[in-house]
């Protein structure tokens, strides 16, 4: 086998897929991965560009253009969200679809990655036009979705409402009744319970189990949740639930602290009523930037990439950082974190609960069967701390970060399964 080559230098330190590929790129190293299946791995499958014409209700026709990339089916069928906005394009769609790929095979489902997305402005279209382009879309990806093939979901711009649509028109070509061709449905239509809960429960499972290495008491410990959406407002709330004390939450409209803790449930309820956080009176109000300097124990960024970054990353306090969000550190930040003994769970671990429970929706489907929520989560709860003590293990025997451990997690799975199923 010629040995591995050194990659081309980072161009763009903004770029998430940059950041991800350097990590991918230091986790190869560490497995001394030959450079036959580092280019196999680095290069998508397959990707597919269409072009949507969709009736405008003013009777316009306007063409959008969509795509789907498979970065890998390695391990089985792609899966991956759907995003719908207007900086789509195929790179980033490229990117998206090579992390799920890691963060399938880090918590061991038998998944590849895929991701897709159209370019538009969903918030400027009706609901019929929306739903005109999802079923051009779905028509377009007649022969790329399937349920043994690839299995989109939720992403950015897009919700159950969408999948349900998806869900409809490919079961209407197959004639038949096609639950399994896509997750994230509504319940009704065989979505699974728990799956709304499921990232930001996996967040929790991943900070008790980065806690107790850290011989941190959660009794006693502090935290701040960036982002009040999905995610962070789930995991504020089962930490908050599990005894830890919530001292700050944030959305777009910025940062609430209270130092004697706060009252998640209360916060919840605000939120639900104001559909933000904004005016929140039972804190006094700080920044975004300052939320993630604050001195605690627990650090959960849950809101956006490349929030920490070399600049910020000498002022954090934190003893520990579990990523809800999908890239909030950047490349530059992680040896800034390893020097200051920063903890880091990286995105592909501490928020895989949602691909999970993904998962198991797409298993029931096939089963023809419900599982409980007890079930469900027992099974995710499982998943999760089985996957944090691999990648702990990992970085352990490698002595690299947990991240970089996640990615040796990874890539030597889908490595191995490549070679064993053999190239011709
Ligand atoms: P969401 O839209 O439900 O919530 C996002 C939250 O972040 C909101 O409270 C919003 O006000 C806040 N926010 C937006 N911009 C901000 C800013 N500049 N500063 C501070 N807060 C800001 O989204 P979500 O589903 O909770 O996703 C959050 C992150 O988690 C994203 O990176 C997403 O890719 C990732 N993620 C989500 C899931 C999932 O199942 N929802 C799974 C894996 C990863």
């Amino acid at each position: 086998m010629p040995a591995y080559v050194e990659p081309a230098p980072i161009k763009d330190k903004d770029n998430p897929f940059e950041s991800m590929m350097s990590r991918f790129d230091s986790a190869a190293k560490l497995l001394n991965l030959d450079e036959q299946t580092y280019k196999v791995l680095s290069a998508p499958t397959k990707q597919v560009t269409v072009s949507l014409p969709v009736k405008m209700d003013n009777g316009d026709v306007r063409v959008f253009e969509g795509h789907r990339v498979i970065h890998s089916n390695i391990l089985g069928p792609s899966k991956g969200g759907i995003r719908y906005d207007m900086l789509v394009n195929i790179d980033e769609v490229k990117a998206l679809a090579a992390w799920m790929t890691w963060k399938c095979a880090v918590v061991d489902i038998p998944y590849g990655g895929g991701k897709g997305g159209i370019k538009c402005d969903p918030t400027k279209m009706s609901e019929g036009e929306i739903e005109r382009l999802t079923r051009a879309y779905t028509l377009a990806m007649l022969d790329v979705f399937g349920p043994d093939r690839d299995i989109p979901a939720p992403d950015m711009g897009t919700s159950g409402r969408e999948m349900a649509w998806l869900m409809d028109e490919y079961s209407k070509a197959q004639g038949i009744t096609v639950n399994a061709v896509v997750t994230g449905k509504p319940l009704v239509l065989g979505g699974s319970v728990g799956r709304i809960e499921a990232t930001g429960r996996g967040v929790m499972v991943s900070a008790f189990a980065a806690m107790e290495k850290l011989k941190i008491n959660p009794y006693q410990a502090t935290c701040a949740v960036q982002g009040f959406g999905n995610v962070g407002s789930i995991s504020a709330k089962l930490l908050h639930e599990r005894g830890v004390k919530v001292v700050a939450i944030s959305d777009i409209s910025g940062g609430y602290y209270n130092e004697k803790g706060i009252d998640i449930e209360d916060a919840l309820a605000y939120r639900d009523k104001n559909r933000t956080l904004a005016g929140y009176p039972n804190a006094s109000t700080i920044t975004n930037e300052q939320l993630l300097e604050l001195e605690v124990d627990v650090l959960v960024p849950a809101a956006k990439e490349d929030v920490i970054t070399d600049e910020n990353a000498p002022r954090l306090r934190c003893k520990l950082i579990v990523e809800g969000a999908n890239g909030p550190t950047n490349f530059t930040a992680d040896p800034i974190l390893q020097e200051k003994g920063i903890l880091a769970v990286p995105d592909i671990l501490a928020n895989a609960g949602g691909v999970t429970v993904s998962y198991f929706e797409w298993v029931q489907n096939r089963m023809g069967y419900r599982w409980d929520l007890d079930q469900v989560n027992r099974q995710s709860d499982q998943i999760m701390k089985t996957a944090f003590d691999k990648v702990y293990a990992a970085s352990q025997k490698y002595g690299c970060s947990m991240r970089i451990g996640a990615y040796v997690v990874a890539i030597d799975k889908v490595a191995t399964t490549y070679k064993l199923r053999g190239v011709y």
